[in-house]
């Protein structure tokens, strides 16, 4: 070997040994992308609370043991305070006033409101008809069909109505008791709105009694740690109802504006793998059509890369519910999500919420001095809302192969594992509590 061979062969060694082995490793610490040091989320959400989500579906979950979250219509519970109705001038005066006013941007909303409670059966699917083109900015075909509406009434082309917006009240139906110990054996309940109304299309004291209603009722049956999370109906992203739900919700399915996430919502068709951003929220809808082997195919994508959070929307189940899927679809489906929980952090759509929020408006700092390292872990969020425990990481002297971990009382003790720049731990820790001390145990 020559020298000058010899020289780069050495200078090749210290390159590869300050590369992978910067002195300030001992105790340098941060917080896992995802909950147990994960590669990726999955959140399974139900919407539309048809009964065989709760026959059907979440036993193959229970026995699996994955959490899910249920978007709830909370008028349609019995026992629920807060049923549909409209808030404003009598109808009558409304259906008086639309013989000689055509529907126009100034009155669409007050007559949408009102579309389903005029007092005749029917008419609600106006409402919903009206709505999904206001929604999709077709506002002209919306006043058009208001207008039909109120003229078929005005005409007495309805029957009255027998007392239900919702026509035939099925049999069998979740209550509120069941839905109580659904919550308590880990699953996540959030409002969908009273009455499943296009909440675009209301006007504002409406949409208000839609969403604080639907707030206030599930606050009172389940308590405050169930008012986190909301989808408003028809995965709308229309920035009226937006702009409203955000007030009220801290977290929507729908939309959810961070600078640190990208969101594919259900029809895009964007691979979520092309994004670099630290979060990308990847929503799939399955519906009747979709067949096994694709739903596989999403959990696989997520496992690409280590930013995916795959948030399944499930609507309904065994022949109950707008397109439903079969239970044995499921039941193989989510025994295949679990042979991957390993890699993945499988939790409710509120609790991956929180733990990204956390995470990117955290801050974390350590210490290492005397044989221990000190770790301060806050962040900057509502401190009532955002309690969940982070994953930290810090890497550790080699010699500590197992660590104790101390958190105010909390005393746990976790061995190093091993990646190229050292020997490190993974814990949990809670923000906004005592400083972690990490010693060699
Ligand atoms: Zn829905």
């Amino acid at each position: 070997m020559t020298g000058l061979k010899r020289h780069s062969l050495r200078m090749y060694v210290f390159l590869l040994l300050t590369a992978t082995n910067p002195p300030f490793t001992n105790g340098q610490t941060s917080i896992s992308k995802w909950q147990f040091g994960k590669q990726g989320a999955v959140s399974i959400t139900y919407d539309d609370g048809s009964i065989n989500q709760f026959r059907k579906a979440l036993p193959i979950m229970n026995h699996l043991k994955l959490p899910a979250t249920f978007f709830i219509i909370t008028g349609q519970i019995p026992g629920s305070q807060y049923q549909g109705k409209f808030i404003g001038r009598p109808v009558s005066e409304i259906i008086e006033e639309s013989s000689s006013v055509l529907t126009n941007k100034d009155n669409f909303f007050e007559r949408a409101s009102a579309a389903g409670f005029l007092g005749y059966r029917g008419t609600l699917a106006y409402h919903t008809r009206a709505g999904a083109l206001y929604d999709a900015g077709k506002e002209e075909e919306a006043y058009a069909i208001l207008d039909d509406l109120y003229q078929k009434v005005r005409n007495q082309e309805f029957l009255p109505d027998t007392g239900t917006r919702y026509g035939e009240i099925p049999a069998d139906r979740v209550t509120w008791d069941e839905i109580r110990s659904f919550a308590a054996q880990g699953h996540e309940f959030a409002s969908h709105t009273v009455t499943h109304p296009y909440l675009c299309a209301l006007d504002e004291v409406n949409i208000n009694y839609e969403l604080e209603k639907s707030r206030d009722e599930i606050q009172r049956q389940l308590g405050p740690e169930y008012t986190f999370s909301a989808e408003i109906p028809y995965g709308t992203e229309h920035e009226r109802a937006m702009k409203y739900a955000h007030r009220v919700f801290p977290a929507l399915r729908n939309r959810m504006p961070e600078h640190y996430l990208v969101e594919l919502n259900r029809a895009s068709t964007k691979n979520p793998v092309d994004f670099t951003e630290e979060y990308v929220q990847w929503q799939r809808g399955a519906v009747a059509r979709t067949s096994l082997p694709m739903m596989k195919s999403w959990i696989d994508t997520t496992l690409l890369k280590d930013n995916i959070w795959l948030v399944l929307v499930i609507h309904g189940v065994d022949g109950i519910g707008w397109e439903a899927l079969s239970s044995e679809v499921l039941d193989e489906y989510f025994r295949y999500l679990k042979s991957k929980e390993n890699h993945l952090w499988i939790a409710t759509f509120g609790e991956v919420t929180k733990y990204m929020r956390s995470r990117m408006n955290a801050r974390v700092q350590s210490k290492s001095q005397d044989g221990k390292i000190t770790v301060s872990l806050t962040h900057s969020l509502d401190k009532s809302l955002y309690q969940v425990p982070l994953t930290l990481k810090t890497y550790v002297p080699g010699h500590w192969n197992e660590v104790r971990i101390k958190q105010g009382n909390e005393i746990k003790r976790i061995r190093q594992q091993l990646d190229s720049a050292g020997a490190y731990v993974l814990y949990q820790a809670y923000p906004n509590s005592e400083e972690i001390e990490l010693t060699a145990n």
